[in-house]
C-alpha cells in the first residue's frame, strides 16, 4: 500500500500532538513537519540558559482541568517525570486598595476577606436571579448574576491571567463555560456549584491517567514543561524540518504544495497549526472569506519576565498574585515559582519569581525596569535579582470574543468541504489552553480518520 504523505505546519503543542495521534493511527503514512524556530514546543518553553530553571509559556497545569494532558503523559511514559502538588497550600493573592490580599480558602476567611464581601451579598439573591440564554461578554454575565465587585476584583484579574484579555469583551461560554451551562442548566450558578460538589464526592480522587496524583492538584515535569514537546519530537515517527518557515502553499491535482524559506514539500494531507493570523495569510488566496474572519480575530501579548536570586526574598508564600484592572497597574500578575515548585530550585535559599505585564511596544529595558519597579512595590524586594530573562509574547493569545465559539465551527466545517484535504488546529479554535490543543489535535485526527477510505489501511487503524 502506499504511504499517504503528510504535512503538518508548526510544531507548538498543536502541531506536535497532530504528529503524535497520526503515527497512532496505524495507517502506513510518511509525517513531515515544518517548523520556523530551531526547535519544537511553541509557547512551552523551559530556559536553563541563566542556570536558573525559568519557564516562558505555561508553567503549571491543573489535574482535573487537563483530561487530554494528562492522557498524553501516560501514552509519551512520561508518568515518573511528572512532579506534583497539592493546589490547596498555594495561597493566591491579589494587589487591592495598595496592599497584598489573600484569597480565602475557608469559610471564616470567605465571610471576612475585603476581596469576597461582594460574593456574600451576591450569593443572597444569585439563585433566583433571571436566566439569559445565549453567549454575552464576562463582563455582562458576571453583572448580571453576581455584581461589580465580583465582577472586577474576581473576574477581571482572572481574565487577564488566563487570557490576558479584556473582561468586557470576551465571550463567558468560551472562557467560563460551566458557569454558563449551570445558568442554563439549574437557573442558577450556585446551585449548578452544589450540584457539581456533590457530583464531585462521587468522583475518583486521582487521576486514571497517572498513577497517584490528586485530581485537586497542579503538575509539572523534572525537567519544566517543554519535557512535553521534546518527548512527542524524539518519539513520533515524524521528521523534523526546522528553520523552515512556511510562506506559500499551492494545490496542484490531489497534491499540496508547501513552499518554505529553504525549500518545496509536496503532500496528500495538510495539517496547519500555525497561529491564526499566520493561518489566515497561508490560506488567503484559497478560502478568502474564511481568512478574512481569521484575520479580524484580535490576539493579545504578554511580556514574560524572570528573576531570580540566590537567596529567599519574598516576603509571603503562594502561587503568586493578580491585579485587578481598576488598579491601572504596570504588572499584571507574579508567579512565584520557587515557592510553586522546589523541585526547581538549586539552592535552598532561591526565589524565582515570572512576571506579566502587558505587551506594548516597549523595549526589554523598559520591561525590566517596570518589573523591578512592581515587585519593590508590590512585594518590598528592593534587591537586584542574580539572573534575568525576557521573553515577548506576541499576539499569543487569541481573543474569544461574544460567539467565538459558534463562529469557528461554522468556518471550519466551510473550511473542509472547500479544502477536504486540510485541516486546522491551533489555539484560536475550541480554547487557549494546552488541554484544549490537544483535545483539539486529537479531534483533527478522528476528522481525517473518518474520511480515509478502505484502501488507506483504515480497517486495521480504526480501533487503536
Ligand atoms: C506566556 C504564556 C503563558 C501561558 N500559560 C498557559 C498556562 O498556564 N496554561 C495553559 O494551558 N496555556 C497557557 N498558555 C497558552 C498556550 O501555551 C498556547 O495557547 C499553546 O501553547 C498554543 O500552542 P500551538 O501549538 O497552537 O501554537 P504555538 O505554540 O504558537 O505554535 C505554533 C508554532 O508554529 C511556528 N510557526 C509560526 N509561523 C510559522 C511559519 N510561517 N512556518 C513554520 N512555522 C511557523 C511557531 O514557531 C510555533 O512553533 C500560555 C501562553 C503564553 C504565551
Amino acid at each position: 500500500m502506499q504511504k499517504k504523505r503528510v504535512i503538518i505546519l508548526g510544531a507548538g503543542i498543536s502541531g506536535l500532538t497532530t504528529a503524535w495521534y497520526l503515527g497512532k493511527t496505524g495507517l502506513n503514512l510518511d509525517i513531515t513537519v515544518l517548523e520556523k524556530s530551531h526547535r519544537s514546543g511553541g509557547w512551552l518553553h523551559t530556559d536553563h540558559t541563566t542556570g536558573y530553571h525559568f519557564e516562558k509559556g505555561p508553567r503549571t497545569f491543573k489535574v482535573d482541568k487537563c483530561p487530554f494532558t494528562m492522557q498524553l503523559i501516560a501514552e509519551l511514559g512520561l508518568q515518573n517525570e511528572v512532579i506534583w502538588s497539592e493546589a490547596k497550600p498555594h495561597h493566591r493573592y491579589l494587589w487591592h486598595e495598595g496592599e497584598l490580599h489573600r484569597f480565602p480558602t475557608n469559610p471564616l476567611s470567605f465571610l471576612f476577606s475585603p476581596l469576597t464581601k461582594g460574593f456574600i451579598r451576591a450569593l443572597l439573591t444569585e439563585w433566583n436571579r433571571p436566566v439569559k440564554n445565549g453567549d454575552e461578554t464576562v463582563w455582562e454575565f458576571v453583572l448580571r448574576r453576581f455584581n461589580y465587585d465580583v465582577a472586577r476584583l474576581f473576574f477581571d484579574p482572572m481574565v487577564v491571567g488566563i487570557f490576558g484579555g479584556d473582561i468586557r469583551k470576551i465571550s463567558v461560554r468560551a472562557c467560563f463555560p460551566k458557569l454558563k451551562n449551570w445558568e442554563e442548566k439549574y437557573g442558577s450558578v450556585s446551585q449548578g456549584f452544589f450540584e457539581r460538589m456533590k457530583e464531585k464526592r462521587k468522583e475518583p480522587k486521582c487521576s486514571q491517567a497517572v498513577d497517584g496524583v490528586p485530581m485537586s492538584a497542579i503538575f509539572s515535569f523534572q525537567g519544566g514543561v517543554e519535557r512535553l514537546p521534546q518527548s512527542i519530537a524524539a518519539q513520533t515517527p515524524a521528521t523534523f524540518h526546522y528553520n523552515n518557515e512556511v510562506s506559500a502553499i499551492s494545490f496542484i491535482g490531489d497534491e499540496v504544495v508547501v513552499k518554505t524559506n529553504k525549500d518545496e514539500f509536496r503532500a496528500d494531507h495538510l495539517f496547519c497549526a500555525l497561529p491564526i493570523k499566520e493561518t489566515a495569510s497561508l490560506f488567503e488566496g484559497h478560502v478568502p472569506e474564511i481568512a478574512k474572519e481569521f484575520s479580524i480575530i484580535p490576539s493579545e501579548g504578554i511580556a514574560v519576565v524572570n528573576f531570580g536570586y540566590d537567596a529567599s526574598v519574598l516576603p509571603v508564600q503562594g502561587f503568586g498574585y493578580l491585579t485587578p484592572t481598576y488598579a491601572h497597574e504596570d504588572i499584571l500578575g507574579v508567579v512565584f515559582d520557587s515557592s510553586v515548585f522546589s523541585e526547581h530550585n538549586r539552592l535552598s535559599q532561591e526565589t524565582r519569581l515570572t512576571i506579566k505585564i502587558e505587551e506594548d511596544k516597549r523595549s526589554e529595558e523598559k520591561y525590566i525596569e517596570a518589573a523591578l519597579k512592581g515587585i519593590r512595590r508590590h512585594l518590598g524586594i528592593s534587591r537586584t535579582p542574580q539572573a534575568i530573562s525576557f521573553k515577548r509574547a506576541t499576539a499569543a493569545i487569541p481573543q474569544y470574543g461574544v460567539g467565538h465559539l459558534e463562529k469557528m465551527i461554522e468556518l471550519n466545517s466551510s473550511f473542509r468541504q472547500q479544502l477536504p484535504q486540510c485541516h486546522l488546529i491551533g489555539n484560536y479554535l475550541s480554547g487557549v489552553s494546552v488541554d484544549s490543543c490537544i483535545a483539539r489535535a486529537k479531534e483533527a485526527v478522528q476528522e481525517f480518520l473518518s474520511r480515509m477510505s478502505p484502501g488507506d489501511g483504515i480497517e486495521d487503524s480504526a480501533s487503536k
